[in-house]
């Protein structure tokens, strides 16, 4: 094979690269050296150090902010099936160690080493979504290395989400194989229907698999309140786990009918308020309605770094409007997944919001993703969850 053309550094921008960070971003490039325009987006390159010194493979982009992404520290190596098909091994390994059964994230992008990569299995079917023109580009590579690992029944590649666009990228879905229209994810004896073609992101948020575990925990005999429930994945657990009553809330009336039919599967009943968040906490608040467990896990609220001010305060809100409905010594698990909010500034939107309902708020432990969702120690990005469970006096 021949080899891929180099990409040059700016003097002094390699170190966050050398401590393990994989993005190069436009405005470190030598240009006048390597111009970026003389690269098709998602093509290959050897990343070099401003003295010409290799520093690894990256894919390139000259179309998105983040210009390349490093693939292996090993500038000789060959982006192929096999090199595929290794990092994936790896990934199932661990997955398998930490989750067995077949259901999770295998593949969390960077922190597994494939930057732009993510992949839910759910059993043998996968979900894979692309974000980038490199992994775009590579995807036949990419598609033959999950069939030798895993042999699916299906590939449903769900390229839609919105990131794509900083990549310059369509919007793209392809069924490769069998996929059901449903799928039953199995979690800690409880069975969840999810819908990965019409489903919000790829069907269901493993993410928050160990919270729903705290919550199983904490709710026998309680009243709970699950705000943003999807298709209750908090609010079944908790009914399931005794809970005295659940009132599941969320905008999309089809992911509250499949929330009731979740809860029927596992032989449980729980309420559904269709509307928007805060009207219906407001509603509640005005019904005098009281909970003794609310669990508040928006969509990111924080998309864009310039929308850090507003979302911050919108959390806020939310958490606040969701204290007014607790009562006294009731529990609080307010979750973020806006990788812009930082874990400080989730703390200091939950104060504020104590302060804006009247209550004293504690924090009785800060959680983050599932062990599925690795975090990779130099790239804060993949600390995107944040989950505080508070208790919250009178
Ligand atoms: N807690 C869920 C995941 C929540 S995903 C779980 O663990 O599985 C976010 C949910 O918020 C989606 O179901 C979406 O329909 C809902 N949503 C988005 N905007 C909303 C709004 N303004 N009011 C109520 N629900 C909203």
């Amino acid at each position: 094979m021949s080899q891929p053309p180099s990409l040059r550094l700016k003097p002094h921008t390699d170190r966050r690269l050398r401590i393990g960070h994989l993005w190069v971003f436009a405005n470190e490039v030598d240009v006048a050296r390597t111009p970026l325009t003389g690269f098709k987006p998602g093509s290959l390159a050897r990343l070099e150090d401003a003295r010409g010194k290799p520093l690894g493979l990256v894919y390139v982009n000259p179309a998105s902010l983040i210009c390349a992404r490093v693939l292996t520290r090993n500038a000789k190596a060959t982006i192929d099936q096999s090199w595929f098909a290794e990092r994936f091994r790896q990934a199932l390994r661990l997955r398998e160690r930490v989750y067995p059964g077949g259901y999770y994230r295998l593949l969390f992008g960077e922190s597994d080493g494939v930057p732009g990569l993510v992949v839910d299995r759910y059993g043998d079917v996968l979900v894979a979504q692309s974000t980038t023109a490199g992994i775009d580009a590579l995807r036949d590579a990419v598609e033959a290395a999950l069939q030798e690992t895993l042999s699916p029944a299906g590939i449903y590649w769900r390229c839609d989400a919105p990131v794509r666009a900083l990549e310059g990228l369509e919007p793209e879905t392809r069924e490769v194989g069998v996929i059901p229209d449903e799928i039953i994810v199995p979690e800690a004896g409880r069975t969840f229907a999810a819908s990965l073609k019409s489903g919000q992101k790829t069907g269901w948020y493993f993410d928050q698999r160990d919270n729903r575990q705290l919550v199983a925990q904490l709710a026998p005999g309680q009243r709970v309140l699950d705000v943003f429930s999807y298709i209750g994945g908090f609010g079944v657990t908790a009914a399931v786990a005794g809970a005295q009553s659940v009132t599941c809330v969320d905008a999309s009336e089809a992911a509250l009918e499949l929330a009731q039919a979740n809860a029927q599967r596992n032989g449980v009943a729980v309420e559904t308020r269709a509307g928007d968040a805060k009207a219906v906490l407001q509603q509640l608040q005005t019904e005098q309605a009281r909970f003794d467990l609310a669990i508040v896990d928006p969509p990111a609220l924080i998309k864009r770094k310039k929308d850090i001010a507003a979302g911050t305060h919108h959390y806020q809100q939310l958490n606040s409007l969701a204290m007014q409905v607790l009562a006294p010594g009731g529990l609080l698990l307010a979750a973020s997944c806006s990788h812009h909010l930082s874990a400080d500034a989730m703390r200091g939107a939950l104060r504020k919001a104590a302060a804006e309902a009247g209550r004293k708020l504690v924090v009785l432990a800060q959680r983050g993703a599932g062990m599925d969702h690795p975090v990779h120690p130099a790239i804060p990005e993949t600390e995107y969850l944040k989950a505080f469970l508070c208790a919250v006096e009178g």
